[in-house]
C-alpha cells in the first residue's frame, strides 16, 4: 500500500500524521506506550515493544517507506526495519545524531566550526579537557539526551568527580560553554533526488535546556543567515539525508564580526520549525512526509513573521490567555498529564511579513 510507517508516537509523530492525512497519505504509526500523542490521529497503530521482532515485521509489511519521529530509536530496530522496507531517513543519518561524538567529528570533517570539545570515558578526560580549553563548560551524554537532560555543568577541574556521576558515568563530551547572542537553527528538507529547500533561519530562546520561543525572521545579518543555511545544506548532503532535519547553531560576536558554531543535528522534524504550520504553504511536517515518500520537495517559502511559543508543563495553564492574543494559532497535543517540563502544547503567532516586534 501507500501507508507511510512512523516509528515514535509524540507529538513530532502527531504532527507528521495529521500533515499526511491533509494530503491524502495513511500513517501508521508504532510505539511501545499506548497513551502516545500520535495514536489519535492515525490511520493505524502497533503498541509494541522496539525489539519485538514479530510486531516491527507486520508493521513493515503494512508500509511502503518508514519514517522517524525521533533519533534515539534503538539501532536493532532501525537494522529489523531497513531490512524489510525503506527506511528514510537512512542508517547514517540516525547513526551520526545519536551520537554527539559523531556529530562532532561530521563537522570536523566537513570543516563546520563548534565550540571546543572533548571525548570523555571518565573524570580524568574531564580535568585534561579543562586544562586544554578551559572552563566553563559542559558535560553532555553522547547518547539519549532531550531537553538539556544528561548535562552537568564544569566550573573547573574540581567539578569533574561529580559531574561525571551526575550523568550516570556515561561515554560523554565535554564541551566549551558558548557565550553567545543568540542560538538559531535552520530546518531544511533534502529530497531524495538531492534537492534541497531551507525554510527561514529561526531564533530560539531556551529557558533550562528547553525550547520556549523561536521567531522568525531571526535577528541576524543576511551574511549569517546565508552561511546557517549553507552549513545545513553541507550537512545534510554529506549524511545523504532524505527528509527534513534541522541543525542548531549559536551565533558568536566577535571583534572581525560574527560567526556560526554548531550545536547540535536533529535528522527529523524539529520544534523549531512548528511556526511552518501556520507561517508556510508547505509546513515542516508535509515537507518530511513529501520527501519520504520520494516526492520532490518544493519551496519552503513564508509569508508571514511568527513566533511560536511552548506551552510547557504547568505554564500551559496559560494557553487561554496566549492563545486568545490576535493572530494565533494553538496547538495541544492531548497528552493526559502535565508535568514540570512537559511539552503540552505551542502557540504561534502570526504577523504581517515585516512586522513582528523587535523584541
Ligand atoms: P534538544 O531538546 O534541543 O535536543 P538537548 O538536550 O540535546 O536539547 P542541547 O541542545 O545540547 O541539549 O542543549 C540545550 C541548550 O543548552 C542549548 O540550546 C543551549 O541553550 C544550551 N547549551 C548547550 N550547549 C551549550 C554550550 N556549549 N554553550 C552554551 N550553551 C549551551
Ligand atoms: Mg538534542
Ligand atoms: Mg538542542
Amino acid at each position: 500500500g501507500s501507508t507511510i510507517g512512523i516509528l515514535g508516537g509524540g507529538q513530532l509523530g502527531r504532527m507528521l500524521a495529521m500533515a499526511a492525512a491533509r494530503i491524502g497519505m495513511s500513517c501508521h504509526v508504532y510505539c511501545p506506550d499506548p497513551d502516545s500523542p500520535a495514536f489519535a490521529v492515525a490511520a493505524a497503530r502497533t503498541v509494541a515493544a522496539y525489539d519485538d521482532r514479530a510486531a516491527l515485521e507486520a508493521f513493515a509489511s503494512a508500509c511502503a517507506v518508514v519514517t522517524y519521529e525521533f533519533e534515539n530509536v534503538p539501532a536493532e530496530t532501525v537494522e529489523i526495519l531497513s531490512g524489510l522496507v525503506p527506511a528514510r531517513p537512512s542508517g547514517r543519518s540516525l547513526a551520526v545524531c545519536q551520537d554527539r561524538l559523531e556529530e562532532k567529528r561530521l563537522c570536523e570533517d566537513l570543516g563546520i566550526a563548534t565550540a571546543a570539545w572533548a571525548r570523555i570515558d571518565g573524570p580524568d578526560d574531564i580535568r585534561d579537557a579543562v586544562e586544554q580549553f578551559g572552563a566553563p563548560a559542559i558535560l553532555k551524554t553522547r547518547r539519549l539526551g532531550y531537553d538539556g537532560k544528561g548535562q552537568a555543568n564544569v566550573m573547573g577541574p574540581q567539578d569533574a568527580d561529580a559531574a561525571w556521576a551526575a550523568i550516570g558515568e556515561a561515554p560523554a563530551v565535554l564541551e566549551a560553554r558558548v557565550p553567545f547572542v543568540c542560538e538559531v537553527s535552520v530546518v531544511a528538507a533534502r529530497g531524495e533526488d538531492g534537492t534541497f529547500a531551507a525554510y527561514d533561519v529561526a531564533e530560539n530562546r531556551h529557558d533550562g535546556g528547553i525550547l520556549r520561543v523561536s521567531r522568525v525572521p531571526a535577528r541576524i545579518s543576511p551574511e549569517i543567515a546565508d552561511e546557517a543555511v549553507d552549513v545545513a545544506r553541507s550537512i545534510a548532503r554529506a549524511l545523504g539525508h532524505v527528509g527534513v532535519l534541522a541543525v542548531e547553531m549559536f551565533v558568536v560576536r566577535q571583534a572581525q564580526g560574527d560567526s556560526l558554531l554548531v550545536n547540535e543535528i536533529a535528522p527529523r522534524v524539529h520544534n523549531t520549525g512548528h511556526w511552518t504550520i501556520e507561517a508556510c504553504p508547505l509546513s515542516q511536517f508535509e515537507a518530511h512526509m513529501r520527501a519520504v515518500a520520494g516526492w520532490p520537495v518544493p519551496s519552503t517559502a513564508r509569508f508571514a513573521d511568527a513566533e511560536m511559543t511552548n506551552l510547557i508543563g504547568t505554564d500551559a495553564d496559560a494557553w487561554q490567555a496566549l492563545a486568545a492574543q490576535p493572530g494565533t494559532a494553538l496547538h495541544l497535543y492531548g497528552k493526559a498529564e502535565s508535568r514540570p517540563g512537559r511539552k503540552m502544547g505551542h502557540v504561534t503567532r502570526l504577523f504581517p511579513l515585516g512586522e513582528m516586534p523587535a523584541d
